[in-house]
């Protein structure tokens, strides 16, 4: 999840398919399944690419409820998509506080995202702000990625997957 253009559909299909897509319909949504072997468990994975358009707050609640793990990406090329997950996360936890045990330590799985990492002379965002942020997120894990050039794409599936297969251990 993310805000428009900063890259969640070039990271997808990247993952997906291992291509660049220069230019994606933004307001595509649609799921891709992979499978992905993380620590020697092989998980059948659904990514949703959300587009953002939801025009109903239920829409989005609805993936928020249904989802295991979460990507919050934004774009190093731009302020305003690091200060959009504010609200994203905000929602997140909401709704899954909602359905959280009383007493159990459970954690939503989430991975910070800093897309763009290819594009350093239009960087606006350094690396210290989004540790900041992670931080202040109770430590979730931060990558800087280059769907372009291929950069930590996997890693931050295989990340999410990790925390996703150890909430469903303790959980
Ligand atoms: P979305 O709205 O979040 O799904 O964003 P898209 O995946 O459609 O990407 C928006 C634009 O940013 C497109 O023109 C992509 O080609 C470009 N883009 C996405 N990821 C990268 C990247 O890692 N590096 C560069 N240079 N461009 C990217
Ligand atoms: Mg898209």
């Amino acid at each position: 999840m993310g805000g428009g253009g900063v890259g969640k559909s070039a990271l997808t299909v990247r993952f997906v398919h291992a291509m660049f897509v220069e230019k994606y319909d933004p307001t595509i949504e649609d799921s891709y399944r992979r499978n992905l072997t993380v620590d020697g468990i092989t998980v059948a994975l659904e990514v949703l690419d959300t587009a953002g358009t939801e025009q109903f707050m239920s829409l989005s609640t609805l993936y928020m409820r249904s989802g295991d793990g979460f990507l919050l990406v934004f774009s190093l090329t731009s302020v305003e998509s690091i200060s959009e997950l504010h609200t994203i996360r905000e929602q997140i936890m909401r709704i899954k506080e909602a359905t959280l045990i009383p007493g159990k330590e459970q954690r939503v799985p989430i991975v910070l995202v800093g897309n763009k990492l290819d594009l350093t002379h239009e960087r606006q965002v350094s690396r210290e702000v989004a540790v900041h942020l992670s931080r202040s997120w109770g430590g979730v894990p931060y990558y800087e990625t280059s769907a372009r050039k291929e950069i930590n794409v996997n890693a931050i599936f295989e990340d999410v997957v990790r925390q996703m297969i150890k909430a469903d251990a303790t959980g």
